[in-house]
């Protein structure tokens, strides 16, 4: 069969890592077809993650912040919320970037095919457009940017509207009166933070034994006691055993240590993580391994083992991050345009955008300890922060964690508002091999909240100690 589209470079899902490839790809001078399945580019990142998201964040601080207010006597009343206009700046946020993304492809002459494809040899890619016509693409290298989706509990009744998956609830559809969160993790708790702050009663049950796993206790902690002075209910080492659909709600049934009280909830968000799409693109027939869970396996260059075949972002595996499949992509791009280069990031931070935000990157305490790491923690607490008084948001604080013999800086964590713009500076020091001395001789501006990093690189067990 005659191929309908010839290309040197196909690039398979536009989120994130596809998009960034295809740009980088056509920059470089190599012949680029992007290749998605939905109209609107820029993945699941753009379009029902990252981005909507945060802008129902921003609303959720919005609310509590003017609620506050009246504290230092400032009263804005009830706040009073029109869904339909909310929804509405959501979507215009989303609406901004795609359509961005639509006109840089075009600017860097990368051509778009809209539909599902798949595989049908090394060399060639099927497309199947929303009218079931189908294209033949063949290709003299590919980066499979395919992603991934949230994962479907067995056994909940998914048909019924009112069992969402986290796209479903950046749908705001409604803001049911009770809302049940199965799982702890970011995208819970984020999703959590939005409806909570929007008026919904809000449980959340989580497996393990404290909320985001993955980042140290002491991080979580003013997180769990915000949640909790604000009515949410956490449920931990619990899991829902049984979810049926009623006339008056989702009636669930519970397991564990902690067991809720309410039974029945308006909606149950699902948010207990994301399965990669890699076993739905027919990789085989390309010769293209995929592992049990659908992560694809690669090389320091992003390459598969079909060499001419590469894979980034959500699908080659954890962290699930759009940062991460960005910087994959760009990298594979170059790869593929002959460049000789290989991944050398040793960090990725990770970011929960709750209120207080939780940021870390590097090696966490419990890692030092898992592997017998010798460390030693400088943490500054905000309460002796200026700015953060003056923000009335004291619960925060700023830990680095260090080799205990050199002196440089493995890792870092920041719970408060604004963690997550504030982690890069640590990120930047694990990078380029600092020791606690080079942050605490960094002159950080004041007031700002960025001098508790400075800070905490100055006091150890409580006491200002020099290692300088
Ligand atoms: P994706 O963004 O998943 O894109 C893959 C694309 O490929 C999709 O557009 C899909 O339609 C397309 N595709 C798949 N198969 C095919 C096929 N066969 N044919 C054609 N097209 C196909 N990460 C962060 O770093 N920060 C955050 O704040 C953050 N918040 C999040 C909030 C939520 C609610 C969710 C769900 C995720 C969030 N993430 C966040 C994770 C982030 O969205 C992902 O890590 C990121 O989108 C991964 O990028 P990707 O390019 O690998 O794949």
């Amino acid at each position: 069969r005659k191929a309908d589209i010839e290309c040197g470079v196909v690039v398979l899902g536009a989120g994130p890592g596809g998009y960034t490839a295809a740009f980088r790809a056509a920059d470089l001078g190599l012949d680029t077809v992007l290749v998605e399945r939905y109209a609107a580019l820029g993945g699941v990142c753009l379009n029902v993650g990252c981005i909507p998201s945060k802008a129902l964040l921003h609303a959720a601080a919005v609310i509590d912040e003017a609620q506050h207010a009246g504290e230092y006597g400032v009263d804005f009343g009830k706040p009073k919320i029109a869904l339909d206009k909310l929804r509405g700046f959501k979507d215009k946020v989303v609406g901004q970037l795609t359509k961005g993304l639509a006109g840089m492809a075009k600017q860097r002459k990368v051509r778009v095919a809209t539909g599902c494809g798949r595989f049908v040899s090394a060399h060639e890619l099927e497309i199947t457009g929303d009218d079931g016509k189908t294209r033949l693409l063949r290709f003299e290298q590919c980066i499979i940017a395919a992603g991934s989706q949230p994962m479907k509990l067995p056994g909940f009744p998914w048909d019924d509207p009112r069992v969402m998956d986290s796209t479903d609830a950046l749908q705001l559809g409604e803001v049911p009166k009770k809302l049940l969160v199965v799982g702890g993790g970011i995208i819970g708790l984020e999703m959590a933070t939005v409806y909570r702050a929007l008026g919904s009663e809000v449980t959340v049950v989580e497996l393990m034994d404290q909320l985001m796993p993955g980042a140290d206790k002491d991080l979580v902690k003013p997180l769990a006691d915000r949640l909790k002075k604000q009515g949410v209910a956490v449920h931990l080492k619990t899991r829902v055993v049984e979810a049926k659909a009623q006339k008056n709600g989702i009636a669930c049934g519970f397991e564990g240590d902690s067991l809720p009280e309410a039974k029945v909830y308006d909606r149950v968000l699902v948010a207990v993580g994301r399965t990669p799409n890699g076993g739905r693109i027919d990789a085989d027939k390309a010769g293209v391994r995929v592992g049990e869970r659908g992560f694809i396996d690669v090389d320091a260059q992003m390459r598969t083992n079909v060499p001419h075949i590469f894979a980034i972002g959500d699908v080659i595996g954890q962290p699930m991050l759009a940062h991460k499949a960005t910087h994959e992509g760009k990298l594979a791009a170059e790869v593929a345009a002959g460049e000789k280069k290989a991944w050398v990031a040793r960090v990725i931070p990770s970011v929960a955008y709750t209120d207080p935000e939780i940021a870390w990157v590097g090696v966490t305490e419990n890692e030092a300890k898992q592997k017998g790491l010798k460390v030693g923690v400088g943490k500054f607490p905000w309460v002796a922060s200026g700015r953060a008084i003056g923000l009335g948001r004291t619960e925060g604080f700023t830990k680095l964690i260090f080799d205990e013999a050199t002196h440089r800086i493995l890792g870092g964590g920041i719970v408060g508002v604004h963690a997550g713009d504030l982690i890069a500076e640590v990120g930047l020091a694990i990078e380029m091999g600092c020791e606690v001395a080079d942050i605490g001789h960094t002159i950080h501006p004041h007031p700002t909240l960025s001098e508790s990093v400075g800070l905490a690189a100055e006091v150890f067990d409580g006491t200002i100690t020099d290692l300088y």
